[in-house]
């Protein structure tokens, strides 16, 4: 299918990009970033705006930088660059696995950080990473800048705490520092998106977990945290057995929301895989700590 007729421009600057917003106010816009989710979407009819801003050639928007205690990664990365960049493998190891396992070697070489999370797909593996790492999402729009902590910016399907006209400028994530994590997903055989995806992030002292962050994709609508799995890590020794028994805890926190049920799985094998992928998940984590 061919899309409808659009309007193209691209910015060069932020402040080019507001004034396209102002100028353009009244009518539908979206961000053109990979186009990996917005291209197949106006090709089928799911998205017909009537202005494209590619935002590709702003230079605010590119970079990866360490700090004292954070890393700031760009919205216009691509994931290709962040899975092998030094800078966010030592300090932001489970983002740098889940993004190495999103899609294929075209759409890593395309799709952005940014534009995964903003788009916010309920199967993407990024805001996984994002959750259980922690993270100060950096947000600009014509009234100025504000952040967003992880915790409060996934909402919904495909909905985020973003207003229409914001945009997400740089994702700062906590550095793991002495901690260790993993991300691991299991690809629906047909489009390779995760049916489940679980991202962990421990921290330890002396063999005994002090702080657990443990978040899903895939389950529910949107990318949530296992509390009742964090909350049976925290105190206890950092082995395979308190993995195996954190992990019967895996639906306690998520049942207000409906696990997703669909061709690719019904929600009673979904549920059983939240705590098979958050039981492997924490122990590849156990393993990743420093000895
Ligand atoms: C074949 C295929 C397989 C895929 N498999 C996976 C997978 O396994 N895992 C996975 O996570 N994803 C997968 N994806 C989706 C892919 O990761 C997309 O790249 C991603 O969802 C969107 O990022 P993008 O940079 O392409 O954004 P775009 O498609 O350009 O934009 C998506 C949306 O985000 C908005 N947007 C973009 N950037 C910003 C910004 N900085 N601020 C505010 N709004 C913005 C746009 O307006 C648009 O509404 C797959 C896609 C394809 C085509």
């Amino acid at each position: 299918m061919y899309p409808t007729h659009f309007d193209y421009y691209q910015a060069k600057t932020l402040s080019e990009l507001f004034d396209l917003l102002s100028e353009h106010g009244e009518e539908m816009i979206e961000f053109l970033a990979g186009g990996h989710s917005l291209l197949p979407m106006m090709k089928t009819g799911l998205a017909s705006p009537d202005i494209l801003i590619d935002l590709n050639n702003i230079e605010e928007l590119h970079g990866i930088e360490q700090n004292e205690t954070t890393t700031c990664i760009g919205a216009m990365e691509h994931y290709s660059d962040i899975s092998r960049n030094n800078i966010v493998k030592t300090n932001c190891p489970v983002l740098a696995e889940a993004v190495s396992l999103v899609g294929d070697i075209q759409v890593r070489n395309r799709g952005t950080l940014g534009g995964n999370l903003a788009h916010n797909d309920p199967a993407s593996d990024p805001p996984a990473a994002i959750l259980a790492s922690q993270a100060t999402l950096h947000v600009h729009g014509p009234n100025g800048k504000r952040t967003i902590k992880e915790d409060d910016f996934f909402t919904g399907l495909y909905e985020t705490s973003l207003e229409e006209d914001e945009i997400l400028t740089k994702i700062e994530i906590q550095n793991i520092e002495n901690g260790a994590g993993s991300y691991l997903k299991k690809p629906s055989p047909s489009s390779g998106y995760a049916m489940i995806g679980t991202a962990v992030v421990l921290h330890s002292t002396d063999g005994i977990i002090d702080t657990a962050r443990v978040a899903v994709i895939g389950a529910v609508d949107h990318a949530t945290r296992l509390t009742g799995v964090e909350d049976a890590l925290v105190g206890s020794p950092a082995t395979h057995e308190s993995a195996i028994s954190a992990a019967e805890h895996a639906l306690e926190g998520i049942e207000d929301y409906m696990v997703m049920e669909d061709l690719q799985a019904s929600a009673e094998y979904r549920e059983h895989l939240i705590g098979v992928y958050a039981k492997r998940a924490t122990m590849a984590a156990i393993d990743n700590l420093p000895k």
